[in-house]
């Protein structure tokens, strides 16, 4: 059955996702950072190798340089003149008939270009038995293998993970220019809520949104600002937003935003900003407004706490990947076999919450992980994943397949 009177005026999570993108531009302002303060940060500016790397051709196992000229067709001897060692070079040069015993990251002699292992040899003091079928240039790196001097290193929009950190100090760039972090502030709004620690009266609940929106904002490319519960008073959330709004390049609040007598949201951003969507076809999370106060961008979420989780990561997670100048800001998603009755009427795309797991032939499969209500945080709390059903997709049965977005992997 599809729910088409409540249906008709919603928009596409797909279009709603165009209309925001469009709507944003990447902030501008860098700061320099040092590479121990760089993790996660995203690159405005490439990087490009001021070296070589490697710098100089160096053994990749610990054993004995020669030249490969010497190799006989048979098993023959070298004699040991002296000893190569990570960061002491063997100064001379191999001569015919000579050797070098050398180490892993060890300069290469001059006049060799191979390494054996040492395992490979026989040693009878300074003289050095090799094999029978002892190769030519094994176990060498050379000079530039991994990046070329003046190479592009990192581009922009890189974000920079744990190697990408040790790329550049390997080419000895200790500094690096990054997009300045996002100014972002929340708050919750509603009368009933109360701070975890305080005594609940009749009707009030814990402010338990504010956490999870706390630890979902808990990024390096963010300064977050949290703004505390604020009651179901017009003035004081207009008054709040329009503050925030003039420090921050973002705000989310959460609650408020729906359709009843204390739901103020909408209109109050109808009043102080400009409103460019709301009440979007999905599941949880249908009263999302989006839209922006004078040059702040402002998403307000619904109130139900599993609503704000969904709501946030399809969509403002996205946005906000994009306003930090991330171009990768499209979720894996893929088919698996759905082990559980899934219920779901036509009208809304919905995103139920998963279990996901891999047989041991590698198919995935995925079973609910229990109540679908977006009051239910247990269920949640047990997910590893999205389920997606589209929005003309009825009940699944088990067996159907469907498409499952596991929590945070990014394409
Ligand atoms: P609303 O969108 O304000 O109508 O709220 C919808 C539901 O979410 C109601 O049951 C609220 O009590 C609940 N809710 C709203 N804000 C929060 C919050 N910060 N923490 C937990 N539940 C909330
Ligand atoms: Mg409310």
């Amino acid at each position: 059955m599809t729910d088409l009177c409540h249906t008709q005026s919603l928009i596409s999570i797909d279009q709603a996702l165009k209309n925001i993108s469009s709507a944003l531009s990447t902030l501008t302002g860098d700061e320099m950072l040092s590479l121990h303060t760089a993790k996660d940060r995203v690159l405005s500016v490439g990087c490009t190798a001021p070296i070589d790397l490697p710098t100089f051709a160096n053994s990749a196992m610990d054993g004995y340089a020669f030249n490969s000229a010497d190799i006989q067709s048979s098993d023959f001897d070298l004699l040991q003149i002296g000893i190569s060692w990570a960061g002491r070079p063997f100064k001379k040069t191999l001569k015919r008939g000579q050797c070098v015993r050398i180490f892993t990251g060890a300069v290469l002699p001059n006049g060799a270009d191979s390494v054996i292992m040492q395992e490979q040899v026989e040693i009878s003091d300074v003289t050095i038995h090799f094999p029978t079928n002892t190769q030519a240039q094994q176990h060498t790196r050379s000079v530039g293998e991994d990046v070329r001097q003046h190479d592009c290193l990192l581009p922009a929009g890189k974000q920079l993970t744990a190697i990408d950190l040790g790329l550049l100090a390997s080419a000895g760039i200790y500094q690096v220019q990054v997009k300045r972090k996002i100014r972002i502030a929340f708050f919750s709004t509603g009368d009933e809520l109360r701070p975890v620690g305080s005594q609940l009266s009749e009707g009030q609940i814990y402010d338990s949104n504010r956490y999870t929106l706390a630890a979902l904002l808990d990024n390096p490319c963010y300064q977050v600002s949290d703004l505390g519960v604020v009651a179901d008073n017009k003035a004081m959330i207009s008054q709040c937003l329009s503050q925030a709004a003039q420090s921050h390049d973002v705000v989310i609040t959460s609650g408020g935003a729906s359709v009843g007598d204390a739901d103020y949201i909408k209109q109050i951003l109808d009043e102080i900003g400009q409103v460019a969507l709301w009440k979007l076809a999905i599941k949880p999370g249908k009263p999302l407004a989006f839209g922006h106060i004078q040059g702040c961008y402002f998403f307000g979420l619904p109130g139900n706490p599993i609503s704000v989780l969904a709501t946030f990561q399809q969509i403002v997670t996205p946005a906000l990947r994009q306003l930090s100048g991330l171009t990768n800001n499209t979720p894996i998603r893929f088919q698996a076999i759905c082990n559980s009755n899934l219920y779901k009427q036509a009208g809304r795309q919905e995103f139920q919450r998963g279990v996901l797991s891999q047989t041991d032939a590698g198919e995935f499969e995925v079973i609910s992980a229990g109540k679908q209500g977006s009051n239910i945080l247990s269920a949640s709390s047990r997910a590893n994943c999205y389920i997606i059903l589209a929005q003309a997709q009825g009940d699944v049965i088990p067996g159907e397949s469907v498409l499952v977005e596991p929590f945070n992997l990014f394409l």
